[in-house]
């Protein structure tokens, strides 16, 4: 069984119900279409502003303890943190938590409902 999580912007979450996202993976539609039913989306997090160092924010060190803590094995970021939807750039903040994720052992994947 897969453990799933999903990152966000947390500057979009102030206006986003995150229901995009949760339809896809209900429907195991989108960016989620190769999970069984069986996989569990245990976490919905978001990153910790655009003033935060990652690597160094003891928030956003708590939670990456928590995710490897509860076997989360993916981790999809949310479309919402393409910050160039022409070029599909993301935002330099999330790469960065993306980076710590991976050197946690933890697969990333980015999209999650416009793929
Ligand atoms: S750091 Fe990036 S993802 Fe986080 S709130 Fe700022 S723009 Fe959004």
């Amino acid at each position: 069984m897969k453990k799933i999580a999903i990152l966000r912007c947390m500057n979009v979450s102030n206006r986003c119900t995150g229901s995009g996202c949760l339809k896809a993976w209900n429907g195991r539609d989108r960016a989620f279409s190769g999970y069984a039913e069986e996989d569990q989306l245990i976490s919905f997090f978001h990153c910790n502003g655009c003033d935060c160092d990652p690597a160094t924010d003891e928030g956003m060190q708590k939670k990456l303890n928590r995710l490897q803590k509860n076997g989360i094995t993916v981790v999809h970021t949310g479309d919402c943190t393409v910050r160039d939807k022409e070029s599909g750039l993301r935002c330099p903040k999330i790469n960065e938590i993306v980076q710590l994720l991976q050197e946690r052992g933890i697969e990333t994947v980015h999209g999650t409902h416009h793929k």
